[in-house]
């Protein structure tokens, strides 16, 4: 049964007139990448400065009329949001805290100037898409229906001031397990040229600026032979996140730290999840400043025994190197560790429904 505060609001379905065939859509269910093919409908809502929220719907998914003098294309104000549905052994489909990214969406609308969405409204929107394109839930292992919400800002002005009408939509797209074939360890290039965020700045918002800014590094990283990118913080001595993933430092003596959340670094949905299963581990975990200097001493002495990314998308990924303008070094054997592994599938247990969900994390859509 839904929970009371999903009633608040309703999205009202217009189906599509062009929905793909089943035999169209088994063909994208089979052959699944990341966020190439999207399902048949979107959610939808307005807001406008006099009216509030409105015109909450359903609809076939397309493209958008933008004005070219839509502030978003000048001024960039949008935020958003990354979440799955996964659907369970008994075909009920889940979200995992899903409530916890509609507080980060509040949280990132506020320091772009844009609009809250109440909790309901995004809870609602996700769960009537879903519940529209539930045939869009991919069923095979590792797979799930990844939910992008958005905001921006749509008014066409090209004054600097937030703007007075803005767009909030829904798009899912089904995915394949991010490690298609098997767990494999990433190399990460530590760069202390360039900073994502600063003190200040929009680090602890999702917005799509911060991943503008990412775009370069990260294509240095992969001209270098790297897979992803690390960043310090803007002093370059403290190690912050990568482009899009929280990290992790394990050590020989059981503990677990990771960067604390500075105000620069996004607050991980997985990240939390995380420290609270390390904890009942019995590792100690540790929100902190991490200096590079320090993660590089100790993987050299053997202190520092593996390390980890995890955010939505790739769960959790065992870094394998990590390497730096004065160092390259590999992490214990190369492979993913026992932490590591560990952290993963307790995870993906509980998402997939194969282990009880004793935090209350997942939400029935
Ligand atoms: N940091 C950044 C910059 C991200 O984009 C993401 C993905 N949302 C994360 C961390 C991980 O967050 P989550 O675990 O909520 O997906």
């Amino acid at each position: 049964t839904p929970s009371p505060t999903l009633t608040a609001t309703s999205f009202e379905v217009r189906p599509s007139s062009h929905p793909r065939t089943v035999t169209e859509r088994g063909e994208i269910l089979a052959a699944l990448s990341f966020g190439t093919a999207f399902t048949d409908h979107m959610a939808r809502a307005t807001w406008t400065a006099d009216g509030g929220w409105s015109d909450r719907r359903v609809e076939a998914y397309g493209p958008l009329q933008l004005d070219p003098a839509a502030a978003v294309l000048h001024y960039a104000q949008e935020v958003f949001e990354g979440l799955k549905a996964y659907a369970h052994p008994d075909g009920s489909v889940w979200s995992f805290r899903p409530e916890a990214n509609a507080a980060r969406f509040a949280r990132s609308a506020e320091r772009l100037a844009l609009p809250v969405l109440p909790e309901a409204d995004f809870l609602e929107a996700i769960r009537t898409l879903v519940h529209t394109d539930v045939e869009w839930v991919p069923t095979t292992p590792g797979s799930s229906l990844y939910l992008r919400p958005f905001m921006f800002a749509s008014e066409a002005f090209l004054g600097v001031r937030s703007a007075r009408v803005v767009d909030f939509l829904v798009i899912a797209s089904p995915v394949g397990p991010y490690f298609a074939k098997g767990v494999k360890p990433v190399s990460i290039w530590v760069t202390e040229d360039y900073s994502r965020a600063h003190p200040g700045g929009t680090g602890d918002a999702k917005c799509g600026g911060n991943y503008a800014a990412s775009l370069l590094p990260q294509q240095r990283a992969a001209e270098r032979g790297f897979d992803q990118i690390l960043f310090t913080d803007s002093t370059g001595e403290n190690l912050e996140e990568l482009g899009g993933m929280n990290v992790f430092v394990v050590s020989k003596d059981g503990t677990a730290s990771t960067p604390r959340l500075t105000g620069s670094i996004l607050e991980g949905v997985t990240r939390s999840s995380i420290l609270t299963l390390l904890d009942e581990r019995g590792l100690q975990t540790q929100e902190r400043d991490i200096p590079l200097a320090e993660v590089v001493e100790g993987i050299r002495s053997g202190d520092v025994v593996e390390m980890f990314a995890c955010g939505t998308a790739a769960v959790v990924t065992p870094i394998g190197r990590l390497a730096g303008r004065d160092f390259d070094l590999t992490l214990g054997d190369g492979e993913a560790g026992p932490t590591t592994l560990d952290v993963l599938n307790t995870l993906t247990d509980i998402q997939y429904g194969r282990r009880e969900d004793s935090h209350g994390w997942l939400t029935r859509l």
